[in-house]
């Protein structure tokens, strides 16, 4: 059959193609049947979590297939950086965006149509241009990859109203494969993908959406700056990643707060001007160890593959948002940390959010389900990645994943139907008997017996209910409103963001169901106290798990990285991944041949490099016998603490 021989052939050279130019042993998951199937000329709809391998599902057909491959992207910030790691790579890329001048635009165009470019990236808006598509029409195009597809979404996080127009890249080239590409997985964002993309006849491929190198947890909020700090020294020093905060203010004042206590962080906001946004982004992809505190302006696309931990200091909007964010750790695979503080305010302040905010009732209540799945995952007692899995439609392990703070550390459960009580009545009473209604925090106060000038000055202590709740401290208290809310107990109503019943309030009140809540730990999980082998860990996840002996062999391939890099002016990455360096340091190949073997060194790379680096070998003193392969990585004493280095002294914003 003439369609399997072609796709066959198109298979084998497809991954002839995946050793000779990126230097990978074999395609991950769904990669294989997305290129062979694309290879072949159909369509595609593409899911794949943030960090699943995505871009090689467009690169290799863009190779493989005769023409150059078009890819839709709206990163307009980013082009240069995946056309400079194409390019390392032997790729012909280029890009056309707004932040070219005339003549670079000439010099890409005049590629494209003479056939020398195997991929272009392109803004969603020049395809609305006509002399975009007249160019495109004069050329070999091989296939279309639109990239971030979910922002065709008028419901989603990030719709992109230029994307509406490339529904017409099928009806002007209809014998031209498409790809549509995502990371956001819900069944209603896909369908919307293929209906507007008019994408009837694709092939849909979902991949798995688990990313087993990040631990998730999600920490009760206390002080959130300070325990931030505090995980920052403990599990990552040195380690670079990305912090989420809600709003400008806290993401200039957190930044602020991690550069005054040793942690080189900086803002990143849609209130800056883009020169300094472009130049913090650019910092980070380039520096190593870089912190950047922002809004969820920053990351999308961000393919920097050695991010070892995001951090949220406050609530996302969505469960989509937050996998989002949190898959930018950990695309080399190593282990990687998504951590969230969480506390009442957020839920309260969310609430607030969404019934202040525009748009009609349908809109407040699709806000209002993402918000309340989104406070599911934060207040479970089970499995955090099952619970994540179980959201995007996918089948989570029964048992658990043994890498998460639910399975590390179990949370204990207790009955708080009496508490919930409490705190319900003090909401009845102060509506009934005063005409009244107040926040959580003078509830609280009412319940703990605390005669502050609020209370006196309405007299809430004449209440039956003051001092009622002297059995839980004012942590335990908000954890119980918190719980409450998230679990519609409870509402939020107004600017003032008080409390009020809920109908299912009433089944509390009447003792018609038991309210069983979490327990507020005492201290937080981390990973260290959560034991086991990640308990040990102490130095930078990069040189993790690799044996002491080979740790000055990877510190200098690394120290050489970064001078290619800075001669280059691209990112130490697009030389070669760390996880590419330490399989290189435990290999130590002697020869050129011998690096050729090891995953990430392409054929161009292998020329490129090659000598240098076993140049660099050749000047260290070799492996010991203990820190062979053989061996094994992991097999020597754990390595060098970094701890010792990181000053003890208070940092200055702790009470
Ligand atoms: P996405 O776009 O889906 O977020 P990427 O395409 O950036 O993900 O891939 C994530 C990382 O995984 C990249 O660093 C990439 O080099 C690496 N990768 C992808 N596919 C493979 C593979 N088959 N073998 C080894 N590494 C891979
Ligand atoms: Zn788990």
């Amino acid at each position: 059959m003439a369609e399997t021989a072609q796709v066959g052939d198109g298979g084998s050279e497809a991954l002839a193609t995946l050793h000779r130019v990126f230097g990978y042993e074999a395609f991950r998951g769904e990669q294989e049947a997305v290129v062979d199937h694309v290879v072949a000329g159909g369509d595609a709809v593409v899911l794949m979590p943030t960090g699943g391998g995505k871009s090689l599902c467009y690169q290799i057909p863009s190779l493989v297939r005769p023409g150059t491959g078009i890819v839709v992207s709206p990163l307009i910030a980013l082009m240069q950086d995946q056309v400079d790691a194409l390019r390392a790579l032997g790729v012909r890329a280029g890009f056309m965006n707004s932040t070219q001048d005339f003549d670079e635009r000439r010099v890409v165009e005049a590629e494209f149509l003479a056939g020398e470019l195997d991929l272009l990236y392109l803004a969603p808006e020049r395809l609305r241009l006509e002399g975009t598509l007249d160019l495109l029409s004069r050329g070999k195009i091989s296939l279309f990859a639109i990239d971030e597809a979910h922002c065709v979404s008028q419901w989603g996080h990030d719709f992109r109203p230029d994307y509406l127009a490339l529904s017409l890249l099928g009806e002007r080239w209809p014998d031209v494969p498409r790809l549509a590409l995502t990371a956001t997985a819900t069944h209603a964002t896909h369908r919307e993908i293929t209906e507007r993309l008019n994408m009837p006849s694709a092939r849909h491929f979902v991949a798995s959406f688990d990313r087993p190198n990040i631990q998730y947890r999600i920490v009760s909020k206390t002080d959130p700056k300070k325990q931030l700090l505090s995980f920052l020294r403990e599990e990552h020093p040195g380690d670079a990643g990305i912090v989420y905060c809600l709003s400008r203010n806290s993401v200039e004042k957190t930044a602020e707060f991690l550069s005054r206590n040793g942690v080189e962080a900086v803002p990143y906001h849609a209130g800056l001007d883009a020169g300094t946004r472009a130049a913090h982004q650019s910092r980070f992809l380039r520096e190593e160890g870089l912190v950047v505190v922002a809004t969820i302006a920053f990351g999308m696309g961000i393919d920097k593959p050695d991010v070892r931990f995001v951090a949220h200091l406050d609530l996302p909007k969505s469960v989509e948002g937050y996998y989002q964010e949190t898959g930018r750790a950990g695309r080399d695979g190593l282990p990687s940390t998504a951590w969230m503080a969480y506390g009442l305010n957020d839920v309260i302040q969310q609430r607030k959010l969404i019934q202040s905010g525009e748009g009609d009732e349908a809109f407040r209540r699709r806000a209002q389900s993402h918000l309340d799945a989104m406070l599911a995952l934060c207040e479970t007692v089970h499995c955090r990645r099952g619970q994540l899995l179980a959201y995007f439609g996918q089948d989570p392990d029964p048992a658990g994943c043994g890498n998460c703070d639910s399975c590390l550390t179990p949370p204990e459960t207790w009955d708080g139907t009496v508490a919930a009580q409490k705190v319900l009545s003090t909401v009845v009473r102060l509506k009934r008997e005063r005409g009244q209604k107040f926040g959580a925090g003078q509830i609280i106060d009412i319940l703990l017996g605390k005669r502050t000038a609020k209370v006196i000055q309405f007299d809430h202590d004449q209440l039956s209910v003051f001092g009622i709740g002297e059995e839980l401290t004012e942590t335990e208290w908000r954890g119980v409103a918190r719980q409450l809310l998230a679990q519609g107990l409870l509402a939020v109503e107004g600017e003032y963001g008080t409390l009020v019943l809920t109908e299912a309030s009433g089944t509390v009140l009447r003792r018609e169901r038991e309210v069983p809540l979490r327990k507020e730990p005492k201290k937080p999980a981390t990973a260290r106290s959560a034991g086991g082998g990640r308990g040990e860990r102490k130095a930078k996840a990069a040189a993790a798990e690799l044996p002491a002996e080979l740790a000055p062999a990877f510190e200098a391939l690394r120290a050489w990285r970064a001078e290619q890099a800075r001669e280059q002016g691209v990112p130490a990455y697009v030389i070669f991944h760390d996880a590419t360096l330490r399989e290189i340091a435990t290999v130590w190949p002697t020869s050129v041949g011998q690096l050729g073997g090891i995953s990430g060194v392409g054929e161009k790379k292998l020329a490129t490099y090659g000598e240098g680096v076993v140049a660099v070998l050749a000047g260290l003193e070799g492996p010991s016998a203990a820190s062979t392969p053989a061996a094994g990585p992991g097999a020597g004493p754990a390595p060098h603490s970094g701890e010792d280095d990181w000053p003890e002294q208070e940092p200055e914003d702790w009470e």
